[in-house]
């Protein structure tokens, strides 16, 4: 179809949006399945390959939706920006002491840079940063997952749940993790106990949502900071774009680079095949797809966002 991109820009909750998605579905048809399953966390490999789904959130808070939108899925990563988000909300010292803010530019569960770098993990968006995020909640609130779950189900409007076996079956193989807990334990980086920090850790990577709840609830970073359908503010201006800032230079991995140059836009990925896409001042967009390249990235899904962003024209450039 020819899309009136003016319009689609002046005009961004257009039914114009479920045409675009019905479009970038038949884009990426022949890459669904293309990649392979996460299969260290050994309850992921059981997902089927060969699924896909995306929604996008507009700033009129109206969903679009395209393939299996609803059908939840584990996201992994994406949980990352939640736990930045109640930290940025409630944690009163300098996160920026404890977490840095630049590229890693190596695997999302590398121990490299660590030693070199005293136990401070390059960004709160590899593994070891969301570690040190966890003992900063834990730091700071009585009840940090149950806070965490409250703030996840607020900004969905729906009850969000931990997939329990997702979280015992990660534990259960999770050495990489705990040899960057216990790494940064020794540097001074992790106050708690290691194990500890890793229980929020791992439940947190097992939160189960769909394209709909993550768009919706991450539609806020499209709009300064408010969601656009209750006008409730989460954060602050700066905050909310420093987060987009973060999820532009660090959120899909050592791919981060890459993203930005063909996609464009904020992205955070999970190795659940989700990936959220954030256009200032238009849309919050999710694409789901299980099946992932060899940087954990889902291969459909960043496919999805590409042509998203190439078929409405929108970008953050
Ligand atoms: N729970 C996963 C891990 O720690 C998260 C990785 C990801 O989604 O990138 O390995």
């Amino acid at each position: 179809m020819d899309i009136d991109l003016a319009d689609l820009r002046a005009h961004p909750s257009s039914d114009v949006f479920e045409e675009v998605l019905a479009e970038v579905a038949d884009d990426v048809r022949e890459l669904v399945g293309v990649g392979e399953v996460a299969d260290y966390i050994p309850a992921l490999a059981r997902v089927p390959a060969d699924r896909f789904g995306m929604a996008v959130a507009d700033l009129h808070g109206d969903l679009h939706t395209v393939g299996e939108a609803d059908r939840p899925f584990s996201i992994q990563s994406i949980s990352k920006v939640f736990s930045l988000i109640l930290a940025t909300q409630r944690f009163e010292g300098d996160l920026w002491d404890r977490v840095g803010r630049e590229p890693s530019g190596d695997p999302f569960n590398s121990l490299v840079q660590l030693e070199h770098e005293c136990g401070v993990p390059r960004n709160p968006f590899i593994n070891a940063g969301a570690i040190v995020i966890a003992d900063v909640l834990s730091s700071c609130l009585a009840d940090p997952l149950g806070e965490l779950v409250a703030l996840v189900s607020e900004l969905a409007g729906a009850e969000i749940p931990i997939d329990g076996e997702v979280a015992r079956s990660e534990a259960s193989t999770g050495y990489r993790n705990r040899s960057l807990a216990n790494l940064m334990k020794a540097f001074g980086n992790i106050q708690g106990e290691p194990d500890d920090v890793l229980d929020i850790y791992f439940a947190q990577c097992a939160l189960t949502m769909s394209a709909r709840q993550l768009a919706t609830a991450l539609r806020f970073l499209a709009n300064d900071g408010v969601d656009p359908a209750s006008g409730h503010r989460v954060l602050d201006v700066e905050k909310a774009r420093r987060i987009n800032a973060l999820m532009l230079t660090c959120g899909t991995y050592d791919a981060a680079g890459e993203f930005a140059f063909r996609v464009g836009i904020p992205c955070k990925s999970g190795v659940g095949g989700g990936i959220v896409g954030v256009i200032p001042h238009h849309l919050t967009a999710c694409a789901w797809s299980p099946a992932l390249d060899r940087t954990g990235n889902s291969v459909a899904g960043r496919a999805a966002i590409e042509q998203l962003v190439e078929r409405t024209g929108l970008s953050v450039f």
